[in-house]
């Protein structure tokens, strides 16, 4: 038996946002951070709210990689104001701390570290979830984890849940058109990246696979179009479907080494969570291919690639996805990304012990020791092909 879930309605296409004005309720409670509350598309999100009939508070102290602290902060104050609707207005920070903070809401019981799949959480006795994402390449108004950080222990909490994969999820093709290049860069590699992992994932199924394709399919197309030109219409439109199809496939299958080790150094060095994962994945098709040749192989043919082998057809995967990192101007090595190599020698084996240990990791098609990640964090450093 396998479950599978998705969000109940995902509203698609030009002003989605709209779609807040049917909303019933008496209070919402807009999640965001100081940055996106100033932009000029959340008035309309409150002004929505309004014309249905709610009050509106705004909790907008979320940190980029949010931390248990702010959680336990945003649940006070959504205790205090008694929310029937949480509005997660944001990247996947926003969103994953929301998702949190409506469980610390609804059941002060549970402490954040308490969200597994195999706790019943009990939501939805006060309260619902619409997420909002403002950019391409999360998918966590799809997915049912949220990544909180403990900062004391510079871990990432890895929690999954059924219950919080998000009621409404709402993709409004304006929101992520204000997105820096770099961003646009860096979400849509972690959106490929959770293509690829939930493709060639143990947990895979006949649902998230035909997800998959089609995301990296549209990824592949459309990225450097909308990297290169913030005009793009189009390309941001199918970017922004192209993310949350991406999560509704890995929240039904997995990811896999490239996000335990781009948590891993997400933790320890501070680089965010779509570079760290773009740069992870060439390495992790590399040594994971020797388990899933044929599963790599039907992506790079589903991309157009033409090849005599599932060999050479990977061989040209791995390629592809570098050109396309290259294109969009993402680091190819820790090394490119600018971390130094003493102070990489000196958390390897924290970075290692981190990233062996992620669920992510035993889900992946190849399982690596602590030693092998040893090894594919050094090649990742240095920029050699993981040819072991
Ligand atoms: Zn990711």
């Amino acid at each position: 038996m396998w479950e599978l879930t998705f969000p109940r309605t995902v509203v698609i296409g030009e002003d989605a946002l709209g779609y807040l004005k049917t909303v019933e309720g008496k209070r919402a409670l807009i999640v965001t951070d100081k940055v996106i509350h100033k932009l000029d598309f959340m008035e309309k999100v409150a002004e929505y709210l309004k014309d249905a009939g709610l009050e509106v508070q705004v909790f907008d102290d979320i940190e980029p990689e949010p931390s248990m602290e702010t959680i336990i902060r945003g649940a006070e104050f959504a205790k205090k104001y008694n929310p029937d609707w949480f509005i997660a207005v944001g990247g996947g920070s926003c969103m994953d701390a929301a998702k949190a903070m409506w469980v610390l809401y609804e059941n002060p019981s549970i402490a954040v570290d308490g969200i597994n799949p195999l706790s019943k959480l009990g939501l939805r006795k006060k309260a619902r979830l619409i997420c909002i994402p403002t950019t391409s390449g999360t998918g966590s108004d799809a997915t049912w984890a949220t990544i909180i950080t403990n900062v004391k222990d510079e871990r990432k909490m890895e929690l999954t849940s059924r219950e919080i994969v998000a009621d409404i999820s709402i993709l409004d093709p304006e929101l992520p058109k204000g997105m820096p290049p770099k961003l646009v860069a860096g979400t849509g590699l972690d959106a490929l990246a959770h293509g690829i992992e939930s493709y060639v994932s143990q947990w895979r199924n006949d649902f998230s696979d035909v997800l998959a394709i089609g995301a990296i399919q549209m990824i592949f197309k459309y990225l450097p179009r909308a990297y290169r030109n913030p005009e793009d219409k189009e390309a941001k439109e199918k970017m922004h479907n192209a993310a949350t199809m991406a999560g509704i496939s890995f929240g039904n299958s997995q990811v896999g080494i490239a996000h335990a080790m781009g948590h891993s150094l997400g933790a320890i060095f501070h680089v965010p969570h779509g570079r760290s994962i773009g740069l992870f994945l060439p390495y992790s098709i590399e040594y994971s291919a020797r388990q899933a040749m044929e599963r790599y192989a039907t992506i790079a043919r589903e991309i157009g690639i033409e090849a005599k082998t599932d060999e050479e057809a990977v061989g040209k995967l791995v390629e592809a996805v570098r050109k396309l990192e290259r294109d969009v101007g993402e680091p190819a090595s820790l090394k490119e990304a600018g971390i130094s190599r003493r102070d990489f020698d000196k958390r390897l084996n924290d970075l290692a012990t981190r990233a062996a240990n992620s669920t992510c990791t035993f889900m992946n098609p190849r399982v690596p020791d602590t030693a092998e990640t040893k090894k594919l964090f050094t090649y990742a450093y240095e920029g050699k092909k993981a040819d072991f």
